[in-house]
């Protein structure tokens, strides 16, 4: 084998794994958030807000959330500069998984994070916590 055809082979395997991950990572957000308890009104949102808010002690933090258009996915959240935090949920993440992910995002602080780390690392994350309640 030569030097170019080992790097083929270690850059296909390198998108195989990665290809599988996200697949994963797919099939595990999207089943959460098929089987996640869905909100119906803003009452409800508040209400789940606080609640989930106070599993990750987050309760000291302003955060707000209202249904919406997401930048991005099913849902998203901001940190604006007077350090109060947005939560976006756009139709496909009214429910109760969605709006977790986007607290463990603040819980966790992952804003201003590069792409890799924000794909590898804070996606991950807030799935699986989202998901199966893991925080890692
Ligand atoms: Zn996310």
């Amino acid at each position: 084998m030569t030097k170019i055809e080992l790097i083929e082979k270690i850059w296909k395997g390198i998108w195989r794994v990665g290809l599988t991950f996200y697949l994963l990572r797919l099939g595990l957000g999207g089943a959460s958030i098929l089987l996640s308890e869905k909100i119906k009104d803003e009452k409800q949102l508040e209400n789940i807000l606080i609640e989930e808010s106070s599993k990750l002690n987050l309760n000291n933090k302003k955060i707000s959330a209202r249904f919406g258009k997401a930048s991005l996915g099913t849902g998203s959240s901001t940190k604006l500069p007077d350090g109060h935090y947005k939560i976006i949920l756009d139709d496909l993440g009214r429910n109760r998984a969605t709006l977790k992910h986007e607290l463990y995002h603040i819980y966790k602080n992952q804003f201003n994070h590069n792409f890799f780390e924000y794909f590898f690392i804070d996606e991950v994350q807030a799935t699986l916590y989202e998901s199966l309640n893991i925080k890692l």
